[in-house]
């Protein structure tokens, strides 16, 4: 696998391949890779002939500077990491790169970034986001993108920049990847301590305690909601939140799926995950079994 470092390099290395009409994925991340991004790039090398992992820590993307700052950083290892799934290409490039001098030009996309990450991070954290991976797209001119569920709303964003821009790329999802107890993986658990480690697991057991009444067959919004606070504590959530898993407008009722998203506070560290909830089948009543049941209560 080679390490490219400029969008010239990057290009030359693609352009033979997109003439010979391969089909190329990319996968954006910021590195300190973990299973959940290998995840993605397993995906892509299954689907694709060309795989180009991308790890930037994007600073545009970043409302608090001690988060960026402390962003853990491990490219030799990423680079291994990233082989040995399958990537064939990894573009590392400088934040000069990216950002040359003079820089001006960023990519907006309203509403559905102005809720529950945009709300609690403010405008320019997807501003950043919708920039750096509209620049990733027009750098690498991939066929398919690589995006992960944990990253519910980053999805929800991207399929609406991809469609409003015309932009020519598949997007591909996949699963939110777990530890063995159930914490989603990110690369800021590596900065928890065994106790709030121990803590960071109350979104996940929110989460799943919404679901379990979910397929009892709660369906108010708010009843979900309280069965996940309750199961929180001690964490103190930042957001709690039931929403159309398209529009990211809340819903009151779980009538079809509905994305139930979670961001805390665990110490220093800021975690989110996410569960798309279903409501539980109705029975279905034939008018046979209508009829019968009338008769048996008469
Ligand atoms: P990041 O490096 O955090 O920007 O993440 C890069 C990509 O990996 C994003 O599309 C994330 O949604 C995805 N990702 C991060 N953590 C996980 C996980 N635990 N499971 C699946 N995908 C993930």
């Amino acid at each position: 696998m080679r390490t490219l470092r400029t969008v010239e390099e990057l290009r030359a290395a693609l352009a033979s391949d997109r003439r010979a009409g391969l089909e190329i994925g990319l996968v954006p991340t910021m590195g300190a890779l973990h299973e959940g991004h290998l995840s993605l790039i397993s995906r892509a090398r299954e689907q694709c002939d060309r795989v180009v992992v991308s790890l930037f820590v994007n600073p545009a993307q970043f409302n608090e500077r001690s988060d960026l700052e402390r962003y853990p950083r491990q490219e030799t290892h990423d680079a291994q990491l990233a082989t040995e799934a399958g990537a064939d290409l990894l573009f590392a490039p400088s934040v000069e790169e990216v950002y040359p001098p003079g820089f001006a030009t960023t990519v907006e996309v309203l509403g559905v970034t102005e809720r529950l990450e945009g709300a609690a991070r403010g405008v320019e954290h997807f501003r950043g986001v919708c920039t750096v991976v509209t620049k990733l797209l027009c750098m690498a001119l991939p066929d398919a993108a690589y995006f992960g569920q944990k990253d519910a709303q980053q999805v929800v964003v991207i399929r609406r920049l991809l469609r409003d821009l015309n932009l020519p790329v598949r997007i591909e999802v996949c699963p939110t990847v777990r530890e063995p107890d159930g914490l989603a993986m990110s690369s800021r658990n590596a900065r928890l301590n065994a106790d709030e480690r121990a803590q960071a697991l109350s979104l996940y057991r929110a989460l799943i305690a919404a679901a379990e009444h979910a397929a009892a067959g709660e369906r108010s919004a708010e009843a979900l909601l309280d069965a996940a606070r309750a199961a929180i504590v001690p964490v103190e959530p930042e957001y709690l939140a039931l929403v159309d898993p398209d529009t990211l407008e809340p819903v009151t009722q779980l009538d079809g799926p509905a994305l139930l998203a979670v961001a805390a506070h665990v110490g220093d560290t800021r975690l989110i995950d996410n569960l798309i909830l279903e409501p539980a089948a109705v029975p279905i009543f034939t008018p046979n079994t209508e009829k019968a049941m009338t008769t048996c209560s008469a």
